[in-house]
């Protein structure tokens, strides 16, 4: 199984490729399912009316920007189901310091098939660390993105396997965040890094149940890269440890 559980399209305004581009792409570096997953604050404001001088006005039509993406991304995934898997998805920023960026409180995200959360290990996130309650509130199926787990762990003075048991019985998943592109500064994740040659670190993620996912946090078709995304999906599938929705 080759998944990319991380991709972005116009909807994150980091990103400028329509939806078909990064589908396309994707489709021809020869990736079997993709998570399509943007920025909550760029679906929030569906690229319509609803924009950021409008500051927390936006808020009260949230729930509605995110139903509309949710039904063109589900238009994504039934054009191209004889090719690719698509799954949808949406990446949370928990960060407090800006109003318009956070997830409000009351946003329904249930009906997504997947949420990833990023800044859970800020001491600004508005998760105070405690993933279990947060994923709790989303409702539907979590994953951690591009996070250095076995360092938050610690940080929480918790114990790594009990940590990542707790999180395979929750359901949450632990996202391999392979980007290499130009958004990101060329910069690659030291702690996935260290995760492919930690055997001590495999060890414990293969024997707690955990899954972990794969991600390219692809912002730009043009700089994708298959070849990371399908080694370090075979790499993970050699260590015996189960990719998430791998039975989709
Ligand atoms: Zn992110
Ligand atoms: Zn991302």
């Amino acid at each position: 199984m080759i998944q990319d559980l991380h991709a972005h399209t116009y909807y994150s305004f980091c990103s400028q490729d329509k939806p078909e581009k990064m589908v396309e792409t994707v489709i021809a570096g020869g990736i079997q399912q993709l998570g399509i997953c943007d920025h909550n604050y760029g679906v929030g404001c569906a690229r319509t009316e609803f924009c950021w001088d409008q500051g927390t006005k936006l808020n009260a039509d949230y729930g509605k920007t995110l139903n509309r993406y949710y039904d063109h991304m589900n238009m994504i995934r039934d054009k191209y189901s004889k090719k690719i898997k698509i799954l949808c998805g949406i990446e949370i920023c928990t960060l407090k310091a800006k109003d318009s960026y956070t997830l409000p409180t009351n946003a329904d995200v249930s009906f997504f098939d997947f949420a990833l959360i990023e800044n859970l290990d800020h001491p600004n996130s508005i998760t105070g660390g405690d993933l279990f309650a947060y994923a709790k509130r989303c409702g539907c199926p979590v994953g951690v993105a591009h996070t250095d787990m076995f360092a938050f762990i610690e940080s929480r003075g918790e114990e790594p396997y009990r940590y990542f048991r707790k999180m395979a019985e929750a359901g949450i998943f632990w996202e391999m965040n392979v980007n290499y592109d130009s958004i990101h500064g060329f910069k690659s994740h030291g702690y996935v890094s260290e995760f492919f040659k930690n055997k001590q670190q495999q060890d414990v993620v293969k024997k707690s149940g955990v899954r972990l996912s794969v991600g390219f946090d692809g912002h730009i078709a043009a700089e994708y890269k298959p070849d990371r995304v399908k080694s370090a999906c075979k790499l993970i599938q050699d260590m015996g440890i189960r990719l998430a929705f791998a039975d989709r």
